[in-house]
């Protein structure tokens, strides 16, 4: 993809350029200024002139290259030259094309994946105030141009007159039979099925830029929280950026008891006020002003634990925010469907999130995800949880963490813990060499991946930033307060680092450049995982007995039954406004909120006995600002149980780990098939969830 955008907040890559609907199938329509004796004129003159048996490639080549000839690249004579031109003689000069496409593609995604991360360097990096100009500076998409480039000088029309456009059903099924080189063939031409303008590509790039803002500046500061009597819950100083930070709060607020539980009925409450805007306005991200979220008064703080100055036109009222949640996630909806007239084979951002950059059926992801929702397992691990907890289910204990050998130790001493070995983002780019061998690869290995990542300090929760040419480097950024690394961070870090070693392998170490990276997003996240699980024993704190694997499983299997709902709210609030383009941000909050109460009430109400919840199914920023992208966590979870086994049977996360990580992109099922002899599904969560509810309630 010519561009990667990795924003803040947000803890994945988000390859933009797929969203934008750089990848894909031909497309049927157009403008047709071709007609179909020319395209059979020409072919029958260039099969005269390099052989009958060049026939078919050179009838394919011609018929793709007119799909995407318009009126402004001239007249059916200019098209003709084009062809002449253009349609390779002889392998030798495919295979130079080839050779020369790989060579040249990975200079230019490189470059511009750099421009990009230097051009976003001051907003993502907490490194001093952000101008106005570093939202300018942020908002460009050095990219935007370059397709309409190389349809205007016909380099896209080389490729594709020489390369095949292949559709999901053909690399679903044929795909498997391939060989290395005509996966990257497909890949390559894949770059110019479409032909999106540039003006449509940069809306899209200044609607994620300006929802990714919305939500990156979304803190709430906890020590203004009150309750009826005035007392303070939390921590002077402390701000939880919504959602990571509050849902993080309530998970570590399970090893805290009777106080733990005050403190996440109020963050739940906090929650329920953002999703259904009732929040006032003036208490987000502001520390001078104390907040009641039960009444929802608000006063003018009483303590003073921020060095910031009060706002001279600051309104002391609980007047609420205006909708702009729904707002901004409106705007992210209005620019991605700028795109959809020139994305004939998936007209929709829905169709492109799915068939293009999942390559999955949405059919089959929605099966995947009922089949964790609806799975007879959930009344049994639920039971368990309020046995273990000695209380009836509340609706924030979705976030439930008590499975976790994590629930042992208190945030604080976490905290302490990490806060001395890493004060800085240098001592954690320090100690990764080591934190790798831990993991089992080795040192010779670790040496190496270190040498490829680079840790900066992210304004934002974290993420993993790779790089697509082999002389750059992957970022990793993490959340490093003044006073040193958090728990929190940390965990977080452990993950991105997990992407940043797939970045490595993904894009070093594979044959060819074009087939750099991993099936889909799920894949890197599932990868990402598998670090993250062995955050504590990074710490050295926890040593994996079958037990506190059997509650792993538990753990996860619930975070996926958490997740799964989410992923399908945010599904069909994307078809709801496919559906009513002419919504308002207020209809949009409300279609929202019934989306999310009846997903509710049919999947979770059963467990939590209490109807029409919204909080945990409408929180998640990244419905906000991430262009339907939550699907990827639950098929992310179902992967990473699929590798995990494998994991497991190999004994080595480090070797193993690498074998996956070069196998580049393919198709996901193609690439499972390789890594664990099954395609994608729930099968490995759930058998796995199974073993471990016996080993638990044994
Ligand atoms: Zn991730």
């Amino acid at each position: 993809m010519p561009k990667v955008v990795v924003r803040a907040g947000l803890p994945a890559l988000v390859l933009l350029g797929a969203l934008l609907g750089l990848t894909g199938a031909a497309p049927q329509g157009g403008p047709n200024i071709v007609t179909p004796s020319t395209i059979e004129k020409l072919t029958a003159e260039l099969a005269g002139k390099y052989g009958e048996s060049e026939r078919p490639r050179i009838e394919r080549g011609v018929k793709q290259a007119a799909q995407f000839w318009r009126k402004e690249d001239g007249d059916e004579t200019a098209f003709g030259e084009v062809v002449r031109a253009e349609v390779a003689a002889d392998s030798t000069a495919r295979n130079a094309l080839f050779s020369r496409m790989e060579f040249a593609f990975e200079s230019l995604d490189g470059h511009m994946n750099e421009i990009a991360r230097d051009f976003r360097r001051q907003s993502d990096l907490d490194i001093g105030e952000i101008y106005p100009f570093d939202e300018v500076l942020a908002g460009y998409d050095p990219s935007a141009h370059v397709n309409d480039d190389f349809f205007a000088n016909r380099l896209a029309f080389a490729v594709l007159l020489n390369f095949p456009l292949t559709t999901l059903e053909q690399r679903l099924t044929e795909g498997e039979k391939w060989s290395r080189r005509q996966w990257a063939e497909a890949r390559l031409a894949e770059r110019f099925g479409k032909r999106v303008p540039a003006d449509v590509n940069m809306a899209i790039s200044e609607a994620s830029s300006e929802s990714a803002r919305y939500i990156a500046r979304y803190n709430i500061w906890t020590h203004h929280l009150v309750d009826a009597k005035g007392q303070r819950l939390f921590p002077p100083k402390q701000r939880l950026l919504s959602h990571w930070n509050l849902r993080d709060q309530i998970k570590a607020d399970y090893a805290d008891g009777k106080a733990g539980l005050a403190k996440q009925r109020t963050i739940a409450q906090v929650m329920d006020r953002i999703v259904t805007q009732t929040i006032p306005d003036v208490v987000v991200d502001n520390p001078h002003v104390d907040w009641d979220p039960f009444t929802n008064a608000v006063a003018l703080a009483k303590v003073k634990d921020s060095d910031s100055a009060t706002s001279p036109d600051m309104k002391v009222t609980n007047a609420p925010e205006p909708d702009t949640r729904y707002a901004t996630l409106l705007a992210t909806f209005q620019a991605s469907r700028k795109a959809d007239p020139y994305s004939p084979t998936a007209p929709t951002l829905i169709a492109r999130r799915f068939d293009e950059n999942r390559q999955i059926p949405e059919a089959q992801v929605r099966a995947m995800l009922e089949a964790v929702l609806g799975s007879p397992l959930v009344p049994r691990v639920a039971a368990l949880i309020e046995g273990r907890l000695g209380r009836p289910l509340e609706p924030f204990d979705v976030w439930y963490n008590g499975f976790r050998p994590r629930g042992a130790h208190t945030e604080e001493e976490l905290d302490a813990i990490v806060r001395k070995r890493y004060p800085t983002p240098e001592a954690y780019q320090q100690d990764i060499p080591n934190l790798l061998v831990q993991l089992g690869f080795t040192r010779e290995k670790a040496q190496y991946l270190a040498a490829h990542i680079v840790v900066d300090p992210a304004r934002g929760s974290g993420h993993a930033l790779g790089a697509q040419r082999r002389d750059d480097k992957s970022h990793l950024r993490t959340r490093v307060e003044k006073d040193g690394m958090n728990y929190k961070g940390f965990n977080i870090a452990v993950h991105e680092m997990g992407h940043n070693v797939e970045q490595t392998f993904s894009l070093n170490d594979v044959d060819s450049t074009l087939l750099q990276g991993v099936p889909n997003t799920a894949f890197t996240e599932a990868l990402a995982f598998v670090f993250q699980a062995h955050d504590l024993e990074l710490l050295g704190l926890a040593k994996p007995d079958p037990k506190a694997e059997a509650l792993k499983t538990l753990n996860d299997f619930w975070a996926t039954w958490e997740i799964a709902g989410v992923a399908l709210v945010d599904m069909d609030v994307w078809h709801w406004m496919y559906d009513h383009p002419d919504a308002t941000p207020a209809q949009l909050k409300e279609a929202t909120l019934q989306i999310c109460r009846e997903l509710w009430n049919r999947s979770y109400a059963p467990v939590f006995k209490k109807k029409d919840v919204v909080l945990t199914l409408g929180i998640y920023s990244h419905m906000i600002d991430s262009f339907l992208y939550l699907p990827d966590y639950p098929i992310g979870h179902l992967i990473a149980f699929q590798i995990e086994q494998q994991m497991e049977k190999a004994k080595n996360v480090g070797a193993e780990f690498e074998r996956m990580a070069k196998m580049g992109n393919v198709a996901p099922d193609i690439w499972m098939k390789q890594a664990t002899g099954a395609p994608v599904g729930p099968h490995a969560l759930l058998s796995a969830t199974e073993k471990a509810l016996a080993i638990v309630t044994k």
